[in-house]
C-alpha cells in the first residue's frame, strides 16, 4: 500500500509542469537496480515503490548462508566419546547492531525535540495509498527500530536524512538502500532555507544528500512556492520538491495509533520522522 495514488502524481506532474522542470533520475538505489526498469520519471519510481509484485518489489536484503553438508550427530558420537563434537554449522554473522557501528562524532545531527516551524499541509489532495516517509535524523537506536518496523512489514520508505547525518553516521545511505528504500535530499544542516541568499541555499542543497533520489524536501516545508526560489535552486540540481499530505505530528510525541489512523483515513504522503518516539510502532500499525 505504500505507494502514491494518482492524485499526489497529479500534483508533483503538475508542479513539475509549473516548474518547467525537466525531471530525471539518473540511477535507483541500488537494491532496486536489478528488480526494475531504469526509472525516468518520480511517477515510475514510485510505481516501482509501490509494487506489490515480487517483479517490480525490490526485495529486503536477506542474507545467503551456505550450509555445508555435515555427517549425521550419531557418526560424530561413533567416534567415541572423548571425542568432543563440533558444531560446525556456518552460522549467520550476527547483524551488527547500528549503535556499534562506526559513527562520524565530529558531525553534529540535526535532532528536534517537540518543536518546528509551521508544518505546511501543502500537497494538496489526498489519496486512499500511502507513502511513509522518513526526515532528519536519529540516533542509531531510533534508525534501527524504524528500518526494523519497515522490514517487519515488508513496506519501503522515502527518507529526508540531511548531509549532516549522512555524515555521522557513514553507514546510513548504503544501509537503507540494501534494504530497498529511497534515500533523498533534505539540506545539510536543516535550515529554513526561506532566510538564506541564493548561494546558501544552493550550498545547503548541494551538500545534502545526492543518492539517486529525484526528490527534496526543504526543512520545515519551508519554501517559497513552486516558482519560487528554493524550488528553482532544486530543480537546478535535477531535484522536486515533495511536501506531503498529512503531518504524523510523530515529533512531537504523536501516540502511535493516532498516526496509524491519520494516515489510513487521509492516506497520501506520510510525513514521519527517524527521531519520532512512537514512529516503529506506528508503521507496524499501517502495516
Ligand atoms: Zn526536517
Amino acid at each position: 500500500m505504500t505507494h502514491l495514488g494518482g492524485r499526489s502524481l497529479f500534483n508533483i506532474a503538475a508542479w513539475a509542469g509549473a516548474l518547467g522542470v525537466a525531471l530525471f533520475v539518473h540511477g535507483t538505489p541500488s537494491a532496486a537496480h536489478a528488480a526494475t526498469p531504469t526509472a525516468t520519471t518520480p511517477a515510475q519510481v514510485f510505481q516501482v515503490l509501490g509494487g506489490k509484485a515480487p517483479a517490480d518489489w525490490p526485495a529486503l536484503a536477506q542474507p545467503h548462508f551456505h550450509v555445508r553438508a555435515q555427517p549425521p550427530l550419531l557418526a560424530l558420537w561413533e567416534g567415541g566419546p572423548e571425542r568432543p563434537v563440533v558444531n560446525n554449522i556456518p552460522m549467520p554473522p550476527p547483524e551488527v547492531p547500528f549503535d556499534q557501528r562506526p559513527v562520524n562524532s565530529q558531525v553534529p545531527v540535526f535532532i528536534p525535540r517537540g518543536f518546528a516551524a509551521p508544518y505546511p499541509n501543502a500537497a494538496p489532495g489526498h489519496s486512499s495509498s500511502i507513502t511513509l516517509t522518513f526526515d532528519d535524523c536519529g540516533t542509531a537506536d531510533q534508525i534501527q527500530a524504524v528500518v526494523a518496523a519497515l522490514a517487519d512489514v515488508n513496506e519501503h520508505g522515502v527518507f529526508f536524512i540531511t548531509g549532516q547525518c549522512r555524515d555521522h553516521f557513514p553507514w546510513l545511505v548504503a544501509t537503507l538502500q540494501s534494504k530497498g528504500h529511497l534515500v533523498c535530499n533534505h539540506t545539510y544542516s536543516h535550515p529554513d532555507l526561506r532566510r538564506l541568499s541564493n548561494y546558501g541555499i544552493r550550498s545547503e542543497i548541494g551538500r545534502g544528500v545526492m543518492a539517486g533520489c529525484p526528490y527534496f524536501r526543504p526543512p520545515y516545508g519551508a519554501w517559497d512556492g513552486p516558482r519560487g526560489r528554493v524550488a528553482g535552486i532544486a530543480a537546478e540540481f535535477g531535484l522536486q520538491v515533495m511536501l506531503w499530505d498529512v503531518d504524523s505530528r510523530d515529533w512531537a510525541g504523536a501516540p502511535a495509533d493516532r498516526i496509524a489512523a491519520l494516515a489510513k483515513g487521509r492516506g497520501g504522503i506520510i510525513l514521519l520522522h527517524l527521531h519520532g518516539a512512537s514512529t516503529p510502532e506506528a508503521i507496524r500499525l499501517i502495516g
